[in-house]
């Protein structure tokens, strides 16, 4: 299928969606919004009623430059999950669809709201929202609504990196770093911007730390006084992650 045709189709698709959506949670009836990057969630609001979403970016649309940006692409954005887009990307490389796998490029008024379709459509979500600010569009997919109980607890989990901001928790040995490679074991296979369970953190450990975990049958006092773990970001975590690949 040509591209231009896959977009039409994805766009008719994510409008008969929307309508359902916008009706369901009456979102065209709110008169502010607020969002987090850190906890990616989407507030709408107004006197007496709110609403809360989490949410995945999708990208940026530039009014004054007429381009477009992937929110995987934009170094400026902490959300986790804008790597979820990817999959995006890498459906774009096996069709050939430029607009898909390009950084940045330019576009017109209706370019946020195509590609924001095409990303609902590989993604999947409840529905799409976007704001604008300083001539700045921002599109999002909303995955589900949440409770402000439920936005607080995760804003009180994050932790505050010197270097990137509130972000989500990892835990390290105090061996690994980002200078040297020194293994980079885990207690499951992780990715940038993955879903964690409740029960679930990131956290890794040294090839010495790992010998010694296997030589105490498993982590105990002893093998936790070697590895002294400590914790960081997610990002510097993901930092460390790829020096030892
Ligand atoms: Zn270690
Ligand atoms: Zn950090």
């Amino acid at each position: 299928m040509k591209y231009k045709k896959y977009a039409e189709k994805s766009c008719q698709k994510l409008n008969e969606f929307q309508n359902d959506f916008r009706k369901k949670y009456d979102t065209d009836n709110y008169e502010n919004w607020f969002y987090n990057q850190s906890s990616e969630t989407l507030r709408l609001y107004s006197e007496n009623k709110e609403i809360y979403f989490k949410y995945i970016p999708v990208g940026t649309f530039s009014q004054k430059k007429n381009t477009w940006m992937w929110s995987w692409a934009n170094e400026n954005s902490v959300e986790p999950r804008k790597f979820q887009t990817l999959k995006v990307k890498e459906f774009g490389e096996k069709k050939n669809y430029e607009n898909l796998t390009n950084e940045h490029f330019g576009g017109d008024n209706f370019t946020g709201w195509e590609l924001t379709s095409i990303a609902f459509e590989i993604i999947g979500a409840i529905g799409t929202y976007r704001v604008i600010s300083d001539d700045l569009e921002k599109y999002f997919l909303l995955t589900e609504e949440i409770t402000k109980e439920e936005v607080e607890k995760i804003e009180s989990e994050l932790i505050e990196c010197g270097v990137h901001g509130k972000l989500r928790k990892a835990f390290i040995c105090q061996h690994l770093n980002s200078k040297q490679k020194t293994g980079f074991e885990e207690a499951f296979e992780t990715y940038r911007g993955m879903e964690l369970d409740e029960e679930d953190d990131f956290q890794a450990w040294c090839s010495e730390c790992e010998k010694e975990r296997i030589k105490t049958n498993g982590w105990n006092d002893e093998s936790m006084e070697f590895a002294k773990i400590s914790l960081v970001c997610e990002k510097c975590y993901f930092e460390i992650k790829e020096t030892n690949e």
